[in-house]
C-alpha cells in the first residue's frame, strides 16, 4: 500500500507504545506496575456521569452545533471569568474532541507550509506531530532541568525567524510539571506581540498544582495579550474526564471560526451527551477537583524524596500536573546501557515496570514516571527500580 508522505513524518506516541508493551506483559500473566499513564486514575465524579446519563434519557442524542451547544460554551466562558477574570464571546470558543483535537484544528487553521512553531522542549510528544501533520515546521528549544525547563527571551530570539507563526507554552508542563510564574511570561508575551508571533497556551493541568503554588495564564497579562494568545483547556484532566473526550480554545474569532470549519468537515460536533457532562462539570460543584488534586498532592510529596535518593537520579520537584521527570543518564550509563530508552526496555523486561523514556518529549536524559496511580503501586514501583539499578551496578 503506497501512503501519503506525511505518514513517514510522524511518529507513534511514546506514551502510548510503552503502554501497549506493558499491556502484552500483563496478558501474559506479570505483575505488571505502569507508571506511563497520562490521565488520572479517578473515575469521572457521580453527578457528571448522572447529567449525561440524563441528557441521553431525555432525547439529547442528536448532532450539535458544530462548535458546541451554546449552554456549554455558557459554562465555559463563565469558567474563565470565574477563574482568570477573563471576558470572552461565543464566537471565541470552540469546543472540541478533547483539547489534542482542538490544537489539532488550530494547526491546520493556522499553517502553510513551511510556517514555523515554537515549541520549548521538553515537550508533550503530539505538539511537533501535529504541526508536521499542518505542513508546518516544528522549531523546538532546548531547555535543562538547571534552568527548570523555562524559556527566556534569549532562547525566543535565537529560534525566531520571520517564518515564526506560533509559540507552544505548556504550564503545568506535561511532562516536567514545572509552572511560568507571571515574571516568567512577561517578557515572552512582549517578544511575541512585537514580532506577530501567536501565543498557544495549553493550561490543561491548571487544576492539579501543588505546595501552595499557583496558576497564571499569560493571557492574564493584558488585554492586547490576551487578543495574541489562543487559551486550550478541557475537562480531561481536571475532572477525570479523558474518556469523554471534550476540550476547547478560547481566543480570536477569525481563527476559531476557521478551525470550526474544518472540524465540519471531519468530525462535526464532540458527542452530544459528553457536552451535557462538560456542562454539569463546570457548573456544578468543584469539590471533586480539589479532592483529587489533593491525593496527588500527597502522592507527590510522599514519593519524590525517595526518587531523588536513587543513586544517580536527579529531579527538579514538580509544582503541577502529575508527573516526576527525573534525569536518569548517570544511573543509566553506571548500568551498562547505551541510552536511557535500552535502560527502560531492560527495566520492563526485568522488573516488569513501565516508565516512558524521555526521546520522544524531546529530552532523551530523562523518563517519565506517572503518579496517577495507588501509592503503594508507586512504592512497589521505587522499590523494583531501586533492586534493578544495584542489580545492574554491583
Ligand atoms: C492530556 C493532554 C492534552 C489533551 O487532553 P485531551 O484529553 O485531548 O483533552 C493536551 N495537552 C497536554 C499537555 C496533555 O497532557
Amino acid at each position: 500500500m503506497r501512503l501519503a508522505e506525511r505518514v513517514a513524518t510522524i511518529t507513534p506516541s511514546s506514551t502510548l507504545a510503552i503502554t501497549a508493551k506493558a499491556g502484552e506483559l500483563a496478558a501474559q500473566g506479570f505483575d505488571v506496575i505502569g507508571l506511563g499513564a497520562g490521565q488520572p486514575d479517578f473515575n469521572t465524579p457521580e453527578f457528571i456521569i448522572d447529567a449525561a446519563t440524563e441528557a441521553l434519557k431525555a432525547g439529547h442524542t442528536k448532532y450539535t452545533p458544530t462548535a458546541g451547544l451554546p449552554a456549554l460554551k455558557q459554562a465555559i466562558i463563565d469558567k474563565l471569568k470565574r477563574d482568570q477574570g477573563f471576558d470572552y464571546t461565543p464566537s471565541e470558543i470552540i469546543v472540541g474532541n478533547g483539547a489534542k483535537h482542538v490544537l489539532y484544528l488550530l494547526f491546520q487553521a493556522l499553517l502553510d507550509p513551511g510556517d514555523e512553531v515554537i515549541i520549548p522542549a521538553p515537550f508533550w510528544v503530539s505538539y511537533p506531530e501535529q504541526v508536521k501533520l499542518a505542513d508546518g515546521v516544528p522549531v523546538p528549544i532546548q531547555t535543562t532541568q538547571e534552568q527548570h525547563f523555562k524559556i527566556n527571551v534569549a532562547d525566543l530570539e535565537q529560534a525566531a525567524t520571520p517564518k515564526t507563526r506560533a509559540l507552544i507554552l505548556n504550564s503545568p508542563s506535561n511532562p516536567t510539571g514545572v509552572i511560568y510564574e507571571k515574571e516568567d511570561l512577561e517578557p515572552i508575551a512582549d517578544f511575541c506581540l512585537k514580532h506577530d508571533i501567536l501565543i498557544i497556551s495549553d493550561e490543561i493541568y491548571e487544576k492539579l498544582i501543588y505546595n501552595g503554588n499557583t496558576f497564571y495564564s499569560i493571557a492574564q497579562i493584558s488585554d492586547a495579550v490576551k487578543k495574541n494568545t489562543i487559551v486550550v483547556n478541557g475537562v480531561s484532566k481536571s475532572h477525570a474526564m479523558t474518556g469523554w473526550r471534550i476540550g476547547y480554545a478560547a481566543g480570536d474569532a477569525v481563527l476559531i471560526k476557521a478551525m470550526t470549519n474544518i472540524a465540519s468537515h471531519s468530525t462535526s460536533n464532540p458527542a452530544s451527551a459528553s457536552q451535557y457532562a462538560a456542562i454539569a462539570a463546570y457548573n456544578g460543584p468543584q469539590d471533586s477537583v480539589e479532592k483529587m488534586r489533593q491525593a496527588f498532592e500527597k502522592r507527590l510529596n510522599t514519593v519524590y524524596p525517595r526518587l531523588v535518593g536513587l543513586s544517580g537520579v536527579s529531579c527538579i520537584k514538580p509544582q503541577g500536573a502529575f508527573y516526576l521527570f527525573p534525569n536518569i543518564a548517570k544511573t543509566s550509563k553506571a548500568c551498562g546501557f547505551d541510552t536511557v530508552t535500552d535502560w527502560v526496555a531492560a527495566l520492563l523486561e526485568e522488573e516488569k515496570v513501565a516508565v516512558v523514556p524521555g526521546a520522544g518529549f524531546g529530552a532523551p536524559e530523562h523518563i517519565r514516571l506517572s503518579y496517577a496511580t495507588s501509592l503503594e503501586k508507586f512504592q512497589t514501583a521505587l522499590d523494583r527500580i531501586e533492586h534493578f539499578i544495584k542489580k545492574h551496578t554491583n
